[in-house]
């Protein structure tokens, strides 16, 4: 931490706070400036008291943090990238993962149709949700546990691996028994006794960030789970909450960029979630790829008219299929392999 003294400090205020950080542990190491005096006081903070509440006294002005808070994903203390393992694939080490499938699992057929028109057209992962966390009390819940045979189904069937959302830690185990990835949805991104209650499992996760969750708070979900001693975590990018009408959300490319930059983890896009319309996830996926993401996750649906969640923002198969065909170089300028669609 830096404590900034106040402009023109006294001797006797400078040495009270050097004695206040000895007391908590750290070493002071003053700079005399002209005009403002600052402590460096060195420690690990995350074993100690925080420096925080020196803020507090007359004679500083402020408390600044020089460490980063997220240490166990933070590229300064994991240089290689973190490579997670799902079925026989890898992620994170230069395979471009495409996650597809419908915004809900709906029915055996729905589901089972949806799935295997995406693996033909390169998906590398399915996706669907059993519980669906929806604004609307009213809107469709999802079918819950009942949904989760027609994904254990859609999996066998396939051979691909899927990725399905835990809503709530009473569903854990059942949704765990199922899904090769877990996902945690936005808005149960900082619900962090879930975090870790799915941490817990060991099983990769695909964290979302939160609807208007900082990129440090984000990061920072992540670094939750990892500190329970799993590192299997996928960071996904899915649009925050801002002043923009005429998009859901606003997909955040600063915020891959940074991911990538900044962590050892894996980054996903969800460009579906973030436009909630068709007509732009085109050029978004790009740009995700452009800004080094690992993988986009896309919602398709077999008939989009009949979906009973998001119907607005899910491509019809044969588009997907056409996205995955525009895709393919934009993935290859950026060093990424694509992984060949399997023929099921
Ligand atoms: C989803 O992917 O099914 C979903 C609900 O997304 P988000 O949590 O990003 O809103
Ligand atoms: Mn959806």
């Amino acid at each position: 931490m830096i404590i900034v003294m106040n402009a023109h400090s006294r001797d006797e205020d400078i040495a009270m706070v050097e004695q206040k950080v000895r007391e908590l542990g750290y070493e002071p190491h003053t700079i005399r400036g002209e005009v403002r005096t600052v402590v460096a006081a060195v420690g690990d903070e995350s074993v100690k008291t925080s420096l925080e509440s020196l803020a507090t006294l007359d004679v500083v002005e402020t408390v600044m943090p020089v460490q980063k808070k997220y240490t166990l994903i933070s590229r300064e203390t994991h240089p290689d990238p973190t490579i997670i393992r799902v079925g026989d694939m890898e992620i994170g080490g230069g395979a471009f993962h495409i996650v597809a499938g419908p915004c809900s699992v709906e029915s055996d057929v729905q589901m089972l149709e949806t799935a295997r028109r995406v693996v033909r057209a390169g998906a590398t992962i399915i996706r669907g949700g059993a519980f669906k966390p929806r604004t609307s009390p009213y809107s469709f819940q999802g079918l819950g546990v009942e949904g989760l045979p027609i994904l254990a189904r859609t999996r066998e069937e396939l051979h691909v691996p899927v990725i399905t959302e835990v809503l709530r830690e009473s569903d854990i185990e059942a949704v765990a028994s199922v899904a090769d990835v877990l996902q945690i949805g936005a808005r149960n991104a900082m619900n962090y006794a879930l975090l870790e209650a799915v941490a817990d499992t060991g099983k990769p996760i695909l964290l979302k960030r939160g609807l208007a969750a900082t990129i440090n708070e984000w990061l920072l979900a992540a670094e939750y789970m990892v500190k329970k001693g799993n590192r299997n975590i996928i960071l996904c990018e899915r649009g925050i909450r801002t002043f923009e009408t005429e998009t859901r959300n606003t997909l955040d490319i600063s915020a891959v960029a940074i991911a990538k930059q900044e962590t050892c983890l894996p980054v996903f896009v969800d460009p579906s979630h973030a436009a909630g319309r068709l007509d732009i996830i085109h050029a978004l996926s790009k740009a995700a790829i452009a800004a080094g993401a690992d993988g986009i996750m896309v919602e398709v649906h077999i008939k989009p008219e009949e979906a009973l969640s998001d119907g607005s923002q899910q491509f019809r198969p044969d588009v997907f299929g056409e996205l995955v065909e525009q895709l393919e170089p934009y993935i290859r300028a950026a060093g990424k392999q694509m992984i060949s669609a399997r023929v099921v």
